[in-house]
Parts: C-alpha cells; structure tokens; sequence
C-alpha cells in the first residue's frame, strides 16, 4: 500500500524520516485516526478540524490548507482502494538537531499517512467489553491529541494486564475518559459524560453519540462522575473511532447493569450505524 508523505504519494520504500524527526525524539507532534466505511471517510471534517485545532495549540503550522489535506487523504483512499479500514495521519514539527525548543529557523512540519484494512468490532459491540479503573497520570492538556501517549500507553497495558479491554482514567475519584477512548454511563433514563475541557480528548464519536442520544430521546448531561458513580451506573459506555459505541459490562470484576448491552446503548448503536457512510459520494 501507498504512504502519504507530506504531499506525496509513494511507496513504503521511499518514505525516509530523520533520526532527529521531532517526533521521533520528542513527540513533538500530533495525529488524528478517520474511519472508511465503504469507501469514504466518515466525519472527515470534524477529524480534519480537530487536526488544525491540536496543531494550533501546540504552535505547529501544517503547510496545506484543510481542502488541500482532504483531497489527498481521499487520493490516498483511492490509491490504496480501501473500502473499510482507517487513516492514521500524524504531522511532526519536523526533523532539525536536537534542542528542546523550537527549531530556528523553522523548518517544513512532516506529515505521514497510511491506510489500514480493519473490520467492525462487531462480536464486542454486541457482547460488550470489560475495563479497569486505572489512575489517570497525563499531563493537562489532554486536549490536544498529541503524540506523546507514554500515559495512555501505560494505563492501556495495565488495563491489557487485568485482561480488559480499556482502562478508564480517573483523577482522584473523578472518571476523565478512557486510555484511548471517551466514557459515559447511563443512570435512570440520563447519560452523564465529563464535559469537554483540557481533561480529556473532545472525541469526534463523542460528539457523534450526543447527537444519536437526542435522536433517540435520551436526556445528557455533561458532567464528570465518580468511580463510585461509574460502578452504580445501569449502563456504560466507551466510544472510539475504532471502538464505535462500545457497551461495558463490569469494571474491576464487579458487573455494569445486568452484564449485558442495555437497551439505551443498543439505541444509540443503532442510531450511529444509520449514520455510516454506505458508499463514496466524491
Ligand atoms: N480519548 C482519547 C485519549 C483518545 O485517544 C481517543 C481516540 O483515540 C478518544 C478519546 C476518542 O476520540 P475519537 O472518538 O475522536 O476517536
């Protein structure tokens, strides 16, 4: 498959990033994963925004306009003819000598992209998943998604440890998000949710649940919540890119609900799939 490589597309073998890439030794940098659903890229714009929007609060000036970043992630979709998988796409603030600060002069940003072949995690969305409560130790500007996830990474593999499927941060007693995704639970007939601030990632299927919940005529309320409030919620919920709308069914052993996907979680897993693109429009 075919690598976007600033505003190139090439093959594997040509892409050559620097030992001093930014990225590479600071994490310097910040990403966005899109999802293809037959063919298009869904939410490409809201992906694309938030792009802009990371890049911006960390300084970095990525040197194509949004349109001109659109279409070549769709040439790249095209080249590569992925019907159902995902973009991962990073820029990096590029590759200078080693020095913390910014590099003077300031050098071109370095994009990468590439597509992944991915299906549906349809047995976990319909069976549900198990995760931990794991100490959220970031930093507090988890705002911007950043390439450095050493605390994601971390609180991932605890959660791998315990055998679960995510970890769910929380600061002190209160729930963040997840270590790769956004949380929420469902207690008499109301979805709360932490509120979008630098605590957590403003996740585009967050965004994209919220509008499903009014769709089905599920109240919400965003509010941040306790690990003891988590534990009494009759449903829960995790939701990624990749993850979709995830039903959790226990933390730390103990059982969500009746371990099952509730029936407010199955709405709105129904809501989101009438929202999937079903063929590439252009
Ligand atoms: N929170 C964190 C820390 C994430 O890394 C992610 C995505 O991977 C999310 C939330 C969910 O964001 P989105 O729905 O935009 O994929």
């Amino acid at each position: 498959a075919k690598i976007l490589w600033n505003d190139q597309i090439v093959s594997e073998q040509e892409v050559k990033i620097g030992y001093e890439d930014r990225g590479y030794q600071f994490g310097d940098g910040i990403y966005e994963v899109i999802k293809i659903y037959n063919g298009d890229v869904f939410t490409a714009t809201e992906h694309i925004d938030r792009l802009y929007a990371s890049a911006d609060k960390i300084q970095l000036v990525i040197p194509y306009t949004k349109d001109v970043l659109h279409k070549m992630i769709h040439e790249l979709i095209e080249t590569n003819e992925v019907q159902n998988g995902q973009i991962y796409l990073q820029v990096t603030r590029g590759t200078t000598p080693r020095q913390h600060n910014f590099p003077i002069p300031a050098v071109e940003s370095v994009l990468t992209a590439y597509t992944k072949e991915t299906t549906r995690p349809l047995d976990q969305l319909e069976n549900g998943v198990k995760a931990c409560f794991v100490e959220d130790i970031r930093w507090l500007r988890c705002d911007i998604k950043s390439l450095n996830l050493l605390g994601n990474v971390l609180a991932k593999q605890e959660a791998i440890s315990k055998d679960c499927y995510e970890a769910i941060l929380h600061r002190g007693e209160t729930i963040t998000e997840g270590s790769s995704s956004n949380m929420y639970g469902i207690k008499d007939g109301v979805l709360y949710t932490h509120p979008v601030s630098n605590l957590i990632l403003n996740g585009i299927t967050r965004h994209v649940i919220l509008d499903c919940c009014k769709e089905v005529g599920l109240p919400v309320v965003e509010e941040a919540f306790t690990k003891q409030q988590a534990l009494e919620m009759d449903e829960f919920i995790m939701s990624s890119t990749n993850a979709e709308v995830m039903p959790v069914i226990s933390i730390n052993g103990q059982a969500i609900g009746n371990a099952k996907r509730g029936e407010w979680t199955e709405k709105i897993q129904q809501a989101f799939e009438k929202k999937i693109p079903t063929s590439y429009k252009g």
